[in-house]
């Protein structure tokens, strides 16, 4: 920790009884970024509050992917300037801030738009949140949407034993930002900024110490997670696949996982990667977005839908039960019938045990929005629809094809149901059994019984394992 950061908060001492409230949307990485904001307020002497009415201080932690994302946010902060209202006529304060991608896009906009929001910060300064609050704390509005030169990493606070073990026995945890790709759809690389990739030695300690307070898996997030390529103690540069190797060896981990992948940088190391580290489960997210050539080349994702395919292909070769899931996008500008039906061709072709699909949204500033040949509602709902259709079915085939098999389940808490608990498979299925408290955090042996539409029900093989 740096002493800037020291001085900083011995200037801001700790005040008993505030209570903040962070409501997180979007990706992955918004969760982890939620949580380090928390760590960070709670040195401040934040308490966390059940809801925005119990709070003092509200942070949306908001997505710009799609305008629906967008403009949730908004009618949310609608409903919290009544609640301001509400205090203030009562003579209590309630400062409200906007945080994350949204923020970082939009800037002072968001205050013209709703004035009761009292600071408004980029994805690459919370950091600076208590400062922030502080210049707020005068009635200021204040906004910070810069890319800031400094690494936030270095300024976050480690979370407390007792915050890491609230949010149980799977973490997140940020190794890649930011993207230099520029899907021609996309808003990323103007939100999260230019790819940045964390120190080996920095991701190596933020690991050991979450495993020291009980994690069991890791999931290694990034817009272009693949896309790693940190510093490591020698100051060469290692890759996902080396920081893996690395993580793989610390006491304690049971299984790491990795979040979102490129296909264009599957490289051979990561490939090899899912052939030899044990510890790596048997899943891969990798979003291919359409199966057309032509809609592929628009987007700018430069690949082919040949050039995905083979890349499963040996993928596959590497890992043969390894289940995959994509994200699609229908209706990007100019999608023609012929384009769509290729997208469900590959679909058939590849068999994904769970994806993400979207109609195109425009957005503002990317050259997808400037385009003439956007496709009508409709059109995409339809389109959607038929995809959805496709993924869903191909989703409950591959749980039926579980049903008989054991799998190593990772407990993570109790089930719904007394005398329950729930996990995920190593192909991130949920699955729940009979069992007590004391299996979470185990990985144990489950034979899976039935699969429903939304989870797996499984029994636990080997009791002396429990
Ligand atoms: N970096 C990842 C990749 O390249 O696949 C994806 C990151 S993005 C946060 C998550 C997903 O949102 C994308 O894969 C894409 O399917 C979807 N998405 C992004 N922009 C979109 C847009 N303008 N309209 C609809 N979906 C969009
Ligand atoms: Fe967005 Fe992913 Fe493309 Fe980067 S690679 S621009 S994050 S969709």
């Amino acid at each position: 920790m740096s002493g800037e950061t020291k001085t900083r908060r011995e200037a801001d001492a700790p005040r008993a009884g505030r209570r903040m409230f962070i409501q997180s949307y979007g990706c992955q990485m918004n969760v982890y970024d939620a949580r380090r904001m928390s760590d960070l307020l709670a040195l401040q002497g934040y308490g966390e509050a059940a809801s925005a009415e119990d709070a003092d201080l509200v942070v949306l932690n908001t997505c710009h992917i799609r305008e629906r994302a967008s403009e949730k946010i908004f009618s949310e902060l609608g409903r919290l300037r009544e609640l301001k209202a509400a205090r203030s006529a009562s003579g209590d304060a309630l400062k409200i801030v906007v945080a994350g991608c949204l923020a970082q896009a939009e800037g002072a906009e968001i205050q013209r738009r709703q004035s009761a929001v009292d600071v408004v910060v980029g994805p690459q300064s919370y950091h600076r949140l208590p400062e922030l609050l502080a210049r707020a704390g005068n009635g200021a509005h204040v906004v910070e949407a810069e890319f800031p030169e400094e690494d936030k990493f270095g300024f976050l606070p480690a979370p407390t034993e007792a915050a890491t073990r609230r949010r149980g026995v799977s973490a997140f945890l940020t190794v890649q930002e930011g993207c230099d790709k520029f899907c021609s759809f996309c808003v990323v690389p103007y939100t999260r900024g230019a790819e940045f990739s964390r120190p080996v030695a920095a991701v190596v300690e933020e690991a050991r110490a979450l495993l020291a307070q009980g994690v069991r898996e890791l999931t290694l997030i990034g817009q272009n997670v693949n896309a790693y390529h940190g510093e490591d103690e020698d100051g060469a540069q290692a890759s996902l696949a080396g920081l893996m190797e690395r993580l793989a060896r610390l006491p304690g981990l049971a299984r790491l996982r990795y979040t979102t992948s490129h296909p264009n940088d599957m490289a051979a190391d990561l490939i090899e990667a899912h052939r030899a580290l044990p510890a790596l489960a048997p899943y891969l997210h990798l979003p291919v977005q359409s199966g057309s050539d032509a809609i592929l080349k628009a987007m700018n994702r430069r690949h082919t839908s040949a050039d995905y395919l083979a890349l499963i292909g040996e993928i596959r070769a590497a890992r043969p039960d390894i289940a995959l899931s994509s994200d699609f996008i229908v209706g990007f500008p100019g999608e023609s019938e012929a384009d769509f039906a290729a997208t469900m061709a590959l679909v058939e072709a590849v068999g994904f045990s769970a994806s993400f699909s979207f109609k195109y949204s425009p957005r503002p500033g990317t050259p997808g929005a400037e385009r003439s040949d956007q496709i009508p509602e409709e059109v995409k709902s339809r389109r959607l629809l038929a995809l959805q259709e496709l993924l869903e079915r191909q989703r409950q085939a591959f749980n039926r094809a579980c049903v008989g098999r054991t799998l190593d389940v990772l407990v993570e808490k109790r089930g719904r149901h007394e005398g329950q608990v729930g996990g995920k498979t190593p192909y991130l299925q949920a699955v729940h059994f009979e069992g007590g408290p004391e299996l979470v955090g185990r990985m144990l042996p489950v034979e899976i019984l039935s699969a429903g539409s939304n989870s797996l029900h499984g029994r636990l093989k080997a009791r002396e394992a429990a």
